[in-house]
C-alpha cells in the first residue's frame, strides 16, 4: 500500500503555511517510514500511554538538539529515554537490584528510573549529568516504532515548553503544527499524565522526582520499604542536593495555562460559588446542578478518569474567554497525587 493511503491528513498550518506535517496511522509502512526518519535524524511526535512525546534517536546529539529547539526547552533539562526491552536499558545504564525489581514490576508502563549512565548516552540527552532517565513504554505503537529503529529514542512530552502536556494528536498539532514534520497517531493518551520519575541512582536514597502514572505505594510496596520514604522534600531541593539540576518536573511553575488558575481544596461545592460568568468552575466529580460555565474532571469520582481528562481540560478551557479558572483538587490518593501536583505547577506564577 503507498504511503500516502496510510496518511490520515496532511495539513496546513494556520501559523505558517509554507510548512506542513503529516499524521500518520500506525501501520507498518508507516512505521517503517518513521523509523527511517528517525535513523536519518528527524524528530517525531510519538503517542505514548501517559502523553504524547517528541522522539529522536538519543544516541545522536543532532538530532537531540532539535528536540530542544522545538520546544524552546532549556538545555539544563535532561530528556526521558525510551526502550523496547530491558537489554536494551540496559546498554545505557548500571542497573541495580532495586532497578531490576521496579522494572520487572512496573515495565512496560509510566515508571521513569534514573540510574548511573554508561558512556554511550550522549550529555545532550543527561544534561551532563552522570545518570539517565529510561522507560520502557506500553503504548503498542510506541514500541513497534522503538523496535523497527533498534535505537534508543530520547522524548520529552510534545509541547512547548512550560505549557500543559499534550494527550492527543490534536493537542500536538495545536502547539507544535508549525514545528514538526511527523506525527504518528496512536489515538488519545490512556494515562494522561506524566509518567513517575524515580531515583534509583543513590540506593540509600531513594526518591520519586515527580509524580506520575504509578503510585508511591506500589512502588514502595516493590521495594518494601515505606512509601513515605520515597517523597520528595520540596523545601530541600537546591541545586547542589539535584547535582546541579532543577528539573522542570521540580519547577513551581510548570504545564501551565495562560489563564489565571485558582484552586480549591477537595470537596468544595461549587454550586453555591459558581456565580461569576466570566469565571470557569472544574469540579472533580460531576456536579447535580451544571450551569454553562460548570464542568467536571470525572463522571462519578475516579482519579485514572480525573488524570485522562485533565491536560485535554486545562487546554479547552484556556482556549475559551475564561478570566479565571477555579479547579478543586482530587484526593491525595494514587494518581491523584499527581493530579494535585501538576494542578499545583498550573497554579503557580
Ligand atoms: P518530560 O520529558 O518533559 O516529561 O520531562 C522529563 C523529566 O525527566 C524532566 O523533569 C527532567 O528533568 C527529568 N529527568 C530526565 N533525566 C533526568 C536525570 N538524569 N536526573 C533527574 N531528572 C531527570
Ligand atoms: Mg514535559
Amino acid at each position: 500500500m503507498p504511503e500516502e493511503n496510510n496518511t490520515l491528513s496532511r495539513q496546513e498550518t494556520p501559523a505558517n503555511p509554507g510548512v506542513s506535517f503529516s499524521v500518520l496511522s500506525p501501520s507498518s509502512e508507516n512505521i517503517q517510514l518513521l523509523s527511517n526518519c528517525l535513523r536519518n535524524g528527524e524528530i517525531v511526535a510519538v503517542p505514548t500511554e501517559t502523553v504524547y512525546g517528541l522522539a529522536a534517536n538519543a544516541l545522536d546529539p543532532a538530532a537531540c538538539e532539535r528536540i530542544f529547539e522545538a520546544k524552546g526547552r532549556p538545555h539544563a533539562d535532561p530528556l526521558i529515554v525510551h526502550v523496547s526491552s530491558i537489554e536494551q536499558a540496559k546498554d545505557l545504564a548500571h542497573f541495580n537490584e532495586k532497578a531490576e525489581l521496579l522494572a520487572a514490576a512496573f515495565w512496560p508502563g509510566a515508571l521513569t528510573l534514573i540510574l548511573p549512565k554508561k558512556s554511550c548516552v550522549p550529555d545532550i540527552v543527561t544534561a551532563s549529568l552522570n545518570t539517565v532517565a529510561i522507560r520502557l513504554p506500553g503504548h503498542p505503537a510506541f514500541r513497534k516504532l522503538i523496535e523497527a529503529c533498534q535505537i534508543p529514542l530520547a522524548a520529552p512530552s510534545a509541547n512547548p515548553f512550560g505549557y500543559v502536556s499534550p494527550t492527543s494528536v490534536e493537542h500536538v498539532t495545536n502547539s507544535l503544527g508549525d514545528r514538526i514534520h511527523w506525527i504518528l497517531d496512536g489515538g488519545p493518551c490512556e494515562i494522561g499524565i506524566e509518567s513517575t520519575i524515580i531515583d534509583l541512582s543513590n540506593q540509600e536514597n531513594i526518591r520519586i522526582l515527580r509524580p506520575g502514572g504509578i503510585s508511591p505505594e506500589a512502588i514502595g510496596e516493590v521495594l518494601s520499604i515505606n512509601p513515605a520514604s520515597l517523597s520528595l522534600d520540596r523545601h530541600l531541593i537546591t541545586p547542589s542536593a539535584t547535582g546541579g539540576l532543577i528539573a522542570p518536573g521540580l519547577l513551581e511553575r510548570h504545564y501551565s495555562p495562560n489563564t489565571l488558575i485558582q484552586l480549591h481544596p477537595h470537596g468544595t461545592c461549587f454550586a453555591e460559588h459558581s456565580n461569576n460568568p466570566t469565571h470557569a468552575y472544574v469540579s472533580f466529580k460531576k456536579q447535580a446542578t451544571l450551569s454553562d460555565n460548570c464542568f467536571s474532571l470525572s463522571d462519578d469520582g475516579s482519579t485514572k478518569q480525573a488524570a485522562s481528562r485533565l491536560f485535554e481540560m486545562l487546554r479547552s478551557l484556556d482556549h475559551q474567554p475564561w478570566s479565571r479558572i477555579h479547579i478543586e483538587k482530587a484526593p491525595d490518593t494514587d494518581i491523584g497525587i499527581a493530579i494535585n501536583d501538576r494542578l499545583q505547577r498550573a497554579a503557580s506564577r
